[in-house]
């Protein structure tokens, strides 16, 4: 339901929690977030209110100035700690914050199960963090664009993994998507108050198209993987 990412040299956890908080009005069931630590990429998550997961994060903060977050409104696994975002393969090197319903989730479970992966949610969202990790031969880019081509259905993405830790890759089909540019810094939001706060200037992505975030850059690309250009939004309008 609301996602906010962050790449940049700022600690990133308070960052997702207030652009999250920006988001409530929309409503959602459960809240988490995913920062590259210097343990790798650690994931915090638990139904219910975002002051619950801030709770959580009390004493056991994620460090790190990169990291995605999420508000859920479930449509595919009942409100839970498993089911809240963001989800994760089996080897937690890949993690994936999802607006929207995967529609043919069943059958790309059904072949991942297959293949060896092991589901430890009930969403439709998870197979699309095992399928970019299926798909992922040392590109993060191009393991999305594969992915995103097997699924059907309405997505906004954000997507991490351990490999890059210097890129944030996101992604619009037929779900809003918004991206922040910053100073040294970049943003993601499934809408405009998510991130207003840091920055006025923005992408609006169209459906098939995706951006590559670094602390320095915003490549925007169509996921046939065509690099695009597009004119940056000034947001004149306060909240
Ligand atoms: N279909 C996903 C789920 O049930 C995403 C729902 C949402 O947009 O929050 O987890």
């Amino acid at each position: 339901c609301g996602i906010v990412g962050y790449i940049g040299k700022r600690d990133s956890q308070q960052i997702l929690i207030d652009g999250l908080k920006k988001l409530e009005y929309r409503g959602y069931d459960s809240a988490g977030i995913a920062v590259f630590t210097h343990n790798g990429l650690e994931v915090r998550k638990s139904k219910g209110r975002l002051a619950v997961l801030e709770e959580k994060l009390i004493g056991d903060a994620l460090h790190g100035s990169v990291g995605i977050g999420h508000t859920r409104w479930a449509t595919h696994g009942k409100p839970s700690d498993e089911n809240s975002h963001p989800h994760t393969d089996n080897t937690h090197k890949f993690s994936v914050v999802h607006n929207g319903i995967i529609e043919n989730y069943l059958d790309l479970k059904d072949e991942l199960v297959a293949k060896g992966h092991h589901f430890l949610s009930e969403t439709d969202t998870e197979v699309i963090s095992h399928l970019v990790a299926d798909e992922y031969d040392g590109d993060i880019v191009q393991a999305v664009q594969r992915a995103v081509k097997r699924m059907r259905g309405a997505f906004a993405l954000g997507v991490l993994t351990e490999f890059e830790p210097d890129r944030l890759v996101a992604v619009r089909y037929a779900s809003p998507l918004v991206i922040g540019i910053g100073e040294g810094e970049n943003f993601i939001g499934s809408d405009i108050p998510a991130i207003l706060e840091h920055t006025r200037n923005v992408y609006i992505l169209d459906d098939g198209e995706m951006a590559i975030l670094t602390n320095h850059s915003v490549e925007l690309r169509t996921i046939n993987g065509e690099i695009i250009s597009k004119e940056i939004f000034h947001v004149d309008w306060d909240l």
